[in-house]
């Protein structure tokens, strides 16, 4: 059985960041996950072709000045320089077949009679309906910005609590507001996963972890045994709690109260003089198959242009393909690739910082186990590198 100080379960932004903070602490560190390549919601494919390789962002695409926590890492990496900007294009609406903009379809003097209420109402323990309702109208929040909303964690958002949906942080004056990296989001998991002292085996399925004698033993799908005095999960809720219920049974039933929805996504990639679309950062079509369409168009490439369908979950592959036409009014048979995958994003309710506080007094004991995700402090890249940041601390203070 392969020993090390510490496993990491889950090879995500959450796990990655994790391990980087073990691994400069000089710690022998393994990570495990279960996909074929590391990265998880924050996972950019590329596509070769005639030698020139075009990226698409699966998941996660936009990084922010305010991604305090990341940035460190990123500069830590030695990548800062592989910072680039976003080109400005528009996030529309798509509606009857027309692409149109958002203030096009918002009641402007709905909107001005509402916006005042921003100076008077607080977001803790409002829902993102109730707060966003009264922010923008309830009609432009039902016909427009709802939908907005939805396509940020692909689901929908109504009872979301708004203080998770959207966080001011103090932001870093020296780096873009919004920005990606040259080879797109999963060049900072790559930087991570190459620092020296850290194992990464990836298509590793953990499927069980005893407590004996100190140590965590750790069993994969495919045979494979690792043991540690320190384990970290950083898989989805459901996942992390289904592991636990033997070894920590409290922990695994507390975790199991959370909700979280798939997000079926498809990437398609065209030659450009194929499509006539006009340059969009998302296309977001209300009441549609898919909460969002994001294009590349942010990164533009001489080539060629990308588009990644965020779509409801339990669609069949025909009814998918049918829409990806319509909407960029191209056959079939004009997309030169695809790329497909399904990520977790957590589903989270109005008491969710109630159900954070018990989590961290069950974890106050656990000095050797630590729990990291998108489902604690909100679903950003940032929430989820910060989480992991304290995680540590708890184990070294
Ligand atoms: C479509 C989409 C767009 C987004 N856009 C943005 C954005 O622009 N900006 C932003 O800040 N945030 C964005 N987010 C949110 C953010 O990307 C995610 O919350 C974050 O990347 C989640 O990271 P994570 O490591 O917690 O989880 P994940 O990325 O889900 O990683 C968990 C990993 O655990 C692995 N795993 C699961 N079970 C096992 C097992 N049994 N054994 C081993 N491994 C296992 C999974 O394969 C996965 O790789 C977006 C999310 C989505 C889905």
């Amino acid at each position: 059985m392969m020993q090390n100080d510490v496993v990491v379960i889950g090879g995500g932004i959450s796990g990655l960041s994790l391990a980087f903070y073990c691994v400069k602490a000089g710690m022998k560190t393994t990570m495990l996950e279960k996909n074929d390549t590391i990265g998880g919601s924050f996972a950019s494919p590329h596509y070769n072709a005639n030698g020139k390789k075009f990226w698409l962002e699966l998941g996660a695409h936009t990084c922010y000045s305010s991604y305090q926590n990341l940035l460190d890492i990123v500069e830590a990496c030695g990548i800062k320089d592989k910072i680039i900007p976003r080109a400005k294009v528009p996030f529309s609406l798509f509606i009857d077949g027309k692409v149109k903009s958002i203030v096009s379809q918002l009641n402007i003097l709905e909107l001005l009679s509402s916006a005042p209420n921003i100076f008077k109402l607080k977001k803790e323990g409002q829902s993102v309906k109730s707060y966003y309702s009264k922010i923008v109208g309830e009609k432009n929040y039902r016909e427009v910005i709802s939908h907005f909303f939805n396509a940020v964690p692909s689901q929908l958002t109504d009872d979301f609590p708004a203080d998770m949906m959207f966080k001011s942080r103090e932001k870093r004056k020296d780096v873009l507001k919004n920005y990606t990296f040259k080879e797109g989001l999963q060049s900072v998991a790559r930087a991570i996963s190459a620092q020296s002292g850290l194992n990464v085996f990836t298509s590793q399925e953990v499927t069980s972890i005893k407590y004996v004698d100190d140590l965590y033993e750790i069993r994969t799908a495919n045979g494979g045994e690792y043991s540690a005095k320190t384990l970290v999960l950083a898989t989805p809720s459901m996942v992390t709690s289904k592991l636990l219920r033997d070894i920590k049974p409290e922990i695994s039933s507390h975790l199991g109260q959370l909700k979280a929805a798939d997000v079926d996504s498809l990437g398609v990639i065209v030659r450009k003089e194929n499509i006539s679309l006009k340059p969009v950062a998302a296309l977001i079509s209300p009441n549609d198959v898919f909460f969002s369409v994001v294009s590349r168009d942010t990164v533009p490439d001489d080539n060629y242009r990308g588009f990644v369908f965020h779509f409801k979950p339990g669609l069949d592959d025909k009814t998918k393909r049918t829409r990806v036409t319509e909407v960029l009014g191209v056959s079939f048979s004009k997309i030169e690739h695809t790329f497909s995958k399904v990520n977790t994003v957590p589903s989270l309710r109005l008491g969710h910082h109630q159900w954070l506080e018990k989590t961290n007094i069950l974890l106050k004991k656990e000095k050797s186990l630590l729990l990291t995700g998108n489902y604690f402090g909100g679903m950003a890249i940032e929430d989820c590198v910060s989480r992991s940041r304290s995680e540590f601390d708890r184990m070294k203070g």
